[in-house]
């Protein structure tokens, strides 16, 4: 059995696999980190994009508001004209028309401004050198206000104007007579380029999309101009219900007119009603940023590697180091000729198991073992054969050895040590047996010895079994071996002799001191 090595180094050990796991982290880590502050700049890119598409539409949902107002009150206006002036001849109507003109020119976006009789005919109009629409009467708005008593206004689907082939909202409501009789229906109308001309003014907030909708769902403009689409439904069902439910909101949704992705902020106008949708692009929130995360996260990927590669050369610094570490301590304490330990490791285990041995109270052996008559091998066979005959024993030895706390070192010369930790003088015994046995069964000649034809060994067997918690004494113990290995050559050599007990030993001692002549 060989010594296990020595404590030092086998602290030292987990180093470098700590460093190792430590490079790993902090490679894994820098990555992680690049990646998550990527993504928290995506969020806040995402979230400065739902305040900006909410400050437009509830700016431009103001703005179509006050639009549709403006209608209102030029509607309501000439409405109560017609009632108080019923004057129907040429130069009335002349100086009513003249009148709506002019009142029109300080009102832009008001493109028009028509009165239609009980019957659907057209009989006043701001621009009566282009009229849209002589006859209303088969008009859904016109039968609306003409079933229906208020002053309600109806918004029209966006039309083509007859006349001029502009798209216009047409604005109507109903006027009553002297008598409050239906009179008929007053309209204005609004051109829809009115609408997305103004929200081309956004256009620099990166690739919007602006819609306004009736209440109802209905197109009424929209930006980028498509007009393929004015005047369809175009109110998803789920933003429907939002809509509903909420006046203002946020909805991130696939445009089905140019099929980008936007960020959508809505706010519905109940007094109208309108809904205002107004949205910006992802591909404009996030222009740059996959640029700027394949660069960062790359970048940190780079590092990182760089990190992991000198956390691992250096610990594999580390481990070569203490590799070599370890092979220089192992040939400070192997000896060179039989490859067991040596003698200063042997002195080094001694002295650790029996503080341990004390620690556990647990008993501690040591065999001592010297070859029989080996000055008469080396004459008769020669150095070298001596040498031989070493190294064969010292395998004996450790092969008769099976625990790994156990330990075999050459003590000198031709003289071997053993050391059994947790091992008492019963289990000490069969070992020593064992070992002295399994020379013998090496079956090198040796025809000069003078004990058997064959190489043989003298076995001294000692125990210190600790009772209290102090260290085994480790000289005693010694000294105690080396006196039963003396018996065993006196006894006659090639055979286990047990040590005297501790109290014995004391005896002895002090007989031999008080008898002179005793050496
Ligand atoms: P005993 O039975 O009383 O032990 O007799 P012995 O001859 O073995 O004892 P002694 O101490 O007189 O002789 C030991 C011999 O062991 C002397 C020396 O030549 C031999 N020896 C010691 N170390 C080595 C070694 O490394 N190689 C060889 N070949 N012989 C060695
Ligand atoms: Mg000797
Ligand atoms: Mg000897």
């Amino acid at each position: 059995m060989s010594l296990p090595a020595a404590p030092s180094l086998a602290e030292a050990r987990p180093l470098a696999k700590w460093l190792r796991v430590f490079s790993l982290v902090i490679a894994v880590a820098v990555v992680a980190m690049a990646a998550a502050s990527q993504f928290k700049d995506r969020e806040a890119r995402f979230a400065k994009s739902e305040v900006d598409a909410g400050m437009l539409a509830s700016s431009l949902s103001q703005h179509a508001t006050d639009t549709f107002e403006i209608a209102n009150v030029l509607l309501t206006t000439l409405a109560e004209r017609l009632r108080t002036s019923p004057g129907r001849s040429l130069d009335d109507i002349y100086l009513l028309d003249t009148a709506l003109e002019t009142q029109l020119r300080s009102v832009m976006r008001i493109r028009s401004l028509i009165a239609f009789d009980r019957n659907g005919r057209q009989f006043v109009s701001s621009q009566p050198q282009i009229p849209d629409w002589f006859d209303l009467s088969g008009d859904a708005a016109f039968r609306f206000h003409e079933e229906n008593f208020g002053d309600a206004i109806h918004i029209g689907s966006p039309v083509r104007s007859p006349s001029t082939n502009d798209w216009l909202v047409t604005v109507t409501r109903r006027w009553d007579d002297a008598n409050g009789q239906f009179g008929g229906v007053v309209m204005a109308t609004i051109r829809v380029d009115y609408f997305s001309g103004f929200y081309d003014n956004f256009s620099a907030a990166g690739e919007v999309g602006i819609s306004l909708l009736r209440g109802d769902g209905v197109l009424l403009a929209r930006y980028p101009v498509n007009e393929a689409v004015l005047g369809r439904n175009l109110i998803y069902p789920q933003d429907r219900e939002r809509t509903v439910v909420n006046k203002v909101g946020i909805v991130r949704s696939l445009s089905p007119v140019d099929g980008l992705m936007r960020v959508y902020a809505f706010e519905r106008i109940d007094e109208v009603p309108l809904v205002m949708y107004a949205g910006i692009s992802e591909r404009s929130i996030l222009a740059g940023w996959l640029q700027d995360c394949v660069a960062t996260v790359a970048g940190a990927c780079v590092l990182a590697a760089l990190l992991g590669f000198v956390g691992w050369r250096f610990a594999a610094q580390i481990d070569a180091r203490q590799a070599s570490e370890r092979k220089w301590t192992d040939l400070a304490l192997t000896d060179g000729l039989t490859g067991v330990r040596n003698r200063r490791a042997f002195d080094e285990a001694l002295e650790r198991e029996s503080a341990a041995a004390g620690s556990n109270r647990r008993p501690l052996s040591m065999i001592l073992v010297d070859v029989d008559h080996f000055k008469a091998f080396n004459d008769t066979y020669g150095h070298p054969a001596g040498d031989s005959c070493l190294k064969a024993i010292a395998g004996a030895l450790d092969r008769a050895l099976t625990r790994p706390g156990d330990c075999v070192a050459r003590y000198g010369g031709e003289e071997f040590a053993l050391l059994l930790t947790d091992t008492g003088p019963a289990g000490a015994l069969v070992i020593a047996e064992r070992v002295r046995q399994a020379v013998l069964m090496l079956g090198i000649a040796h025809k000069a010895s003078r004990t058997l034809p064959l190489v043989s060994v003298s076995v001294g067997v000692a125990t210190e079994a600790s009772e209290t918690d102090e260290a085994a004494d480790a000289v005693r113990l010694l000294d105690r071996a080396d006196r039963a290995l003396y018996r065993a050559k006196t006894a006659g050599r090639n055979r286990v002799e047990m040590a005297s007990p501790a109290a014995t030993v004391r005896a002895e001692d002090a007989a031999a001191a008080t008898a002179p002549g005793m050496a």
